[in-house]
């Protein structure tokens, strides 16, 4: 046993510290120093006590949180997973549980709940000065020249995963034009946080005639991330420059069901309307039966997705390394303030031009 400081809560009740913790590295072939973990809404929800399904490890009255993470490998014996001592690597943060889709590696889409993600449900996550790892749970940065944007990896490999349902599913009619390309396409991705810009970029990689919305004005750093990476944005309580036109492909990051509506109602034929945003605190809204008839008379397609698996993180780490070259300095502005662990207060209270706060641990 070490001591290590990590940044902990007590799940699910909440609460923040920066403190000493007594953990085993035993039983961990790599030895990971963490360089940059960002920040995002679960673990601000976990912090707030306001995510019931949150736990601490078994043995353990308090949780190191953090999922997202860029790391160094310290010490790393021979393995099987080309993983050496000097590596950057990511964590993956969902690790198996006894089910078949967790045997087949595909622990993002585990079948009866059993699974564990690091940081939020009964493990310890990356917060933390030092951890230990088995080397199948990470993926490794091939160009560690990218730099801290590679802390984008987590985030991005949602976004990954939610385009191969995409892919699966757009098979489903003509959805391309006859060269094979979703230009003249629309797709919209409602909110304007950090996953919703990752979306918008995948979306334009696929061609489509891409724009983001949200229900107010965009800030100065958001704007700026607009001018860098031509993605188009509009309030949509002032203007709808897609109202003629209707919309394909709707991504929606709110996770507010009267905003999903509002714009699956303007959905075209085949459309494909991907559900990402999660908000059990919003308010119900109505659903009728012109709104089951419209989604049954146009095809369209609904889709849920959460989490990736090792195939998503590593497309994610690709397209982080060609976005860099292709959108100068975008990515990196993506990253608005980096922090030192024990300013703990930023879990409380969100900047207000944040897009991605990262802690930084060396
Ligand atoms: P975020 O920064 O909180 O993004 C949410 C965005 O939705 C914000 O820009 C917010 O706008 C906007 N929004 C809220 N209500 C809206 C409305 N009525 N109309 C338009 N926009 C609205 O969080 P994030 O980190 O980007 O993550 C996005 C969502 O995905 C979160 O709900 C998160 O919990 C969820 N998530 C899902 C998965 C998964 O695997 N499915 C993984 C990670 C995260 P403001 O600017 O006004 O705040
Ligand atoms: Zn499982």
């Amino acid at each position: 046993m070490a001591f290590y400081r990590g940044i902990t809560t007590n799940a699910p009740s909440g609460g923040v510290n920066y403190e000493k913790l007594e953990l085993d590295l035993d039983g961990f072939e790599v030895r990971l120093k963490p360089l940059l973990t960002g920040i995002c809404g679960t673990d601000r929800g976990i912090v707030n006590g306001a995510l019931p399904f949150a736990y601490n490890p078994h043995g353990f009255s308090r949780l190191v949180i953090g999922h997202e993470s860029l790391c160094k490998v310290e010490d790393a014996p021979k393995n099987d997973f080309g993983i050496s001592s000097g590596d950057y690597v990511v964590p993956m943060v969902r690790r198996p549980g006894k089910c078949i889709n967790c045997f087949a590696g595909r622990s993002d889409n585990c079948s009866d709940g059993d699974k564990h993600e690091a940081g939020i449900t009964g493990l310890h996550g990356f917060m933390r000065e030092e951890f230990g790892d088995s080397a199948q749970y990470l993926v490794k940065v091939p160009d560690p020249s990218i730099g801290d944007v590679a802390v984008l990896t987590e985030p991005l490999k949602n976004v990954e995963k939610a385009f191969e349902m995409f892919d699966v599913v757009s098979k489903k009619s003509i959805f391309t034009d006859g060269a094979g390309s979703y230009h003249e396409k629309n797709s919209l991705v409602v909110g304007t946080g950090s996953e919703a810009f990752l979306y918008a970029l995948k979306s334009m990689d696929y061609g489509f005639n891409t724009y983001l919305t949200n229900r107010h004005d965009l800030d100065v750093t958001k704007n700026e991330l607009i001018d860098k990476t031509g993605i188009n944005f509009y309030n949509y309580n002032n203007n709808d420059p897609l109202e003629k036109n209707g919309l394909d492909l709707v991504i929606d990051t709110s996770g507010d069901p009267a905003t999903i509506f509002r714009f699956m109602r303007r959905m075209k034929e085949n459309g494909i309307l991907i559900l990402f945003g999660t908000n059990g605190k919003a308010p119900a809204t109505q659903v009728d039966g012109m709104d089951i008839d419209y989604i049954i008379e146009r095809n369209i397609s609904i889709i849920g997705s959460v989490d990736g698996s090792r195939i998503h993180y590593e497309r994610a780490i690709q397209d982080i390394t060609r976005w860099k070259h292709q959108y100068h300095g975008a990515l990196e502005t993506m990253i608005t303030e980096k922090v030192s662990p024990d300013h703990t207060e930023i879990f409380t209270k969100k900047p207000s031009n944040e897009i991605k706060t990262v802690i930084q641990w060396s």
